[in-house]
Order: C-alpha cells, then structure tokens, then sequence
C-alpha cells in the first residue's frame, strides 16, 4: 500500500474499515490482542508513510457522512472529507472557518496533522477550530472538548493518530458568502510577498511562486467576502464560494490525465519564524531550478496563525514555505529532491524553524 507521496510502501497484515467508535474500538483491541499496531487512515493524502503500516489500517472512510448541521457547528465523522462537509453546510450559507486547499482529504486526517488553509491567518489551522472530537484511546470510545477531558483533546489534535483514534467531530461553522473576489497581487520577491500578506486585509490569503526562465515570479491571492481590490491587484476574478473552494479541481482533473497524479510526492513543508522567513525562502530558491521541483510541483508560502494546538510545533509567528515537489520523468532524480527536503529541514530548524509533519523528509 502506498500513500499519495508514492515513496513508502507497507503491506499492512489486514484493513479494517469500521464503520462505528465500536468497530474502531475493536479493531483496536484485537490488533493490540496480535501485538500489531492499528494506524488510522483517512485518504491517505501525507507523503512519507504517515498514514501506513505492516499492522492493522484502520480505513477511516467507513465512519464518513454528516450527521448534523446547526447553527454554528456540524457533526461529522472523521473519514468525512472535507467537500462532503461543505456540500452539507453550504445549503446553509455556512463552512468551516478554515478550509484545505484541496478539499478532497478528511476531517479526522487533517484535524490529526493541523490543516493549514487560506484562512488561517485570521482563524488558525482546522485543529484549532474543531469544538469536540470523539476519540476511541485505550480501547474506549470517549468524547473529548476544551472543557471535557482537555488533555486528551490536546493530544489527539495534530498527534498524527498516536494518542488515539478520531472517529467524529464537531466542527465550528461560520456565515460565508454566496460570491467572492478572487485578487491578484504581484510580488517582487519573498519579502514583498510576506509584506502583502501581513497588511492586506482578505478573507483567504496566500502565496505562490512560479519558476519563469529567468528565476521566481511570486504572486500573492487576496479573496474578499466583500469589499474591492487591495492595493496592487493586477487582476480579479468573481467565483462562487464553492468554485472558490474547490479551485484546484481542474488543475487536478489535469495531473490525473497527464499521470502526474500518480508520480511520487517528495514534499517539503516547513514552519519558519516570520522574521526569518524571507531569508529561508530566499536561500533556498537560488539553490534550485524548476528541474528541482518538478512539472507539475507548487511552491506555496503561507503566513499564519496556529491557534491553541499543543501537539503542533512551530514557531511563534510562523509562515509555512511548502515546496511541493513532483518526481517527474525528466525532473531531479527522487533521491535528490528528498535530500533537498533534508536540507531545507536543516536550513529551517539553523533558525528556529520545524517540519510540518505530513512532509517528506527521511528519518
Ligand atoms: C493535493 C493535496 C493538497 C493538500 N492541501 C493541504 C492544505 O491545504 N493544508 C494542509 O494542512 N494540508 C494539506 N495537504 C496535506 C493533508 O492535510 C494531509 O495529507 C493530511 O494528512 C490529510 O490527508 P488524509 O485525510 O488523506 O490523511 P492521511 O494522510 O490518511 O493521514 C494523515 C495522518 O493522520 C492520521 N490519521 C488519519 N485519520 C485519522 C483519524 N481519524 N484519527 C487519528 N489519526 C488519523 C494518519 O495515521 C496519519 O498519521 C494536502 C495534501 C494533498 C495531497
């Protein structure tokens, strides 16, 4: 079994997809009954063997599906993924205030590793904005919260599945438009492009840089709820909320059908202090080509908020530099791009920096 970075392989000795806390309570009890470990799985979307195992995969899309939208919050198992929840709540005029930039990984996945998304520099990663998780640790289903059991619910959010397994939650939920403005604003470098996202007031924010034959392009996206262009928008675009949300759809429906999909996922993702950030970006761009990140590689920068997540290390002030890598057919060599994720890893943590933990880096 492989995961969508395509570098790990496992074969687990079975996969269990259960389809209630008990289930997932039992497949847990007989596993550890086995002396085998019981890894959750939810899309299997991290990208060095986070989500694999020899023992016991818990396929965690048994326990999907919506079960309950109110006001400010839904309830949704953790294999749900999070296009399902917004086809939920969007009938609503509400989402999740935090979104992935791709919509098609789970809930209990992402709530487990963080989930970064455009909006986290005004409301934190999808961790900091879950209201309740329920979690089966040591064998037993339990709820946990804020005010119930708070060790447990630090542990679990952004614990990788290592201190129990999430089989639902209750997610926060917050008013969203029908229509949105989609702005360009184009950057000189990486401190122009960190300048723009910490004084344009967005809704989504966020960061790319482009190979182009001379070097990097760097374009920041500002997406307003309401209002007109922020300074230095070169172009706009009006889309719908859930066009908006589910943006990379085409560009996925591309790599699918170019077989770019499949290839392996060698990505580095790092947490840099913003003071240093610019330093870091920078480095590491004028040690590589576009033949190092791949045809269809995305190299993402994201300044943000964390929120209250215990389990998640990163610096005070972090932005998030993603090199997100494709071994392509006539990229750098996989063994090569995975060493660059290595020393990118080292640059980062040489000035306070740390991994965000669904990358690929050899341990
Ligand atoms: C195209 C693409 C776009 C992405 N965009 C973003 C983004 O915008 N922001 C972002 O933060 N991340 C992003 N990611 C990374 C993604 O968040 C992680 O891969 C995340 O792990 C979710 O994927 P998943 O649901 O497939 O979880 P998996 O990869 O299956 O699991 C991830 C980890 O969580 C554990 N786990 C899974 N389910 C549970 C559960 N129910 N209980 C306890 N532990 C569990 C697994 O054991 C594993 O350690 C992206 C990944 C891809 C491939």
């Amino acid at each position: 079994m492989r995961d969508f970075g395509g570098i790990v392989e496992r074969s687990p000795v079975r996969v269990v997809r259960p389809r209630s806390p008990g289930e997932v309570a039992a497949a847990v009890h007989e596993a550890a009954s086995q002396g085998l470990a019981a890894v959750p799985r939810g899309l299997g979307h991290s990208t060095y063997g986070q989500s694999l195992t020899s023992g016991v995969c818990l396929d965690m899309r048994g326990l999907a599906g919506v079960h309950e939208v109110g006001a400010g919050h839904a309830v949704a198992g953790a294999g749900t993924t999070w296009r399902e929840v917004l086809d939920a709540t969007l009938p609503h005029g509400l989402a999740p205030p935090v979104l992935t930039d791709f919509l098609d990984v789970t809930v209990g996945g992402t709530i487990s590793a963080a989930g970064v998304g455009g909006s986290s520099h005004l409301h934190g990663t999808q961790a900091a904005n879950v209201l309740a998780l329920d979690v089966v640790v040591d064998g037993e289903p339990v709820t946990c919260s804020p005010g119930i059991r708070p060790e447990l619910f630090d542990a679990v959010r952004a614990g990788l599945g290592g201190h129990g397994v999430i089989t639902g939650a209750t997610l926060r939920l917050v008013p969203v438009p029908d229509r949105v403005l989609c702005c360009t604003i184009p950057c000189r470098d990486a401190a122009d492009l960190l300048r723009v996202q910490r004084e344009v007031r967005a809704d989504d924010l966020s960061g790319q840089v482009k190979p182009a034959e001379d070097g990097w392009v760097f374009e920041a996206k500002a997406t307003l709820h309401s209002g007109g262009p922020p300074p230095g928008t070169a172009e706009t675009e009006e889309l719908s909320f859930l066009e908006f949300a589910d943006r990379l759809r085409p560009d996925v429906e591309e790599l699918v059908a170019l077989g770019e999909w499949a290839r392996p996922h060698p990505w580095g993702m790092v947490f840099l202090p913003a003071s240093r950030a610019a330093d870091v970006i920078g480095s590491t761009l004028a040690s590589m080509t576009a033949t190092d990140l791949g045809l269809s590689g995305v190299i993402l920068v994201k300044a943000l908020r964390v929120g209250h997540v215990p389990m998640l290390a990163a610096p005070a002030d972090p932005v998030l530099f993603s090199v997100l890598r494709t071994a392509s057919p006539d990229s750098a060599p996989l063994g090569t791009m995975l060493a660059a994720n290595r020393a990118l890893l080292t640059r980062a943590e040489t000035v306070g920096g740390t991994r965000y933990a669904v990358d690929s880096v050899p341990r």
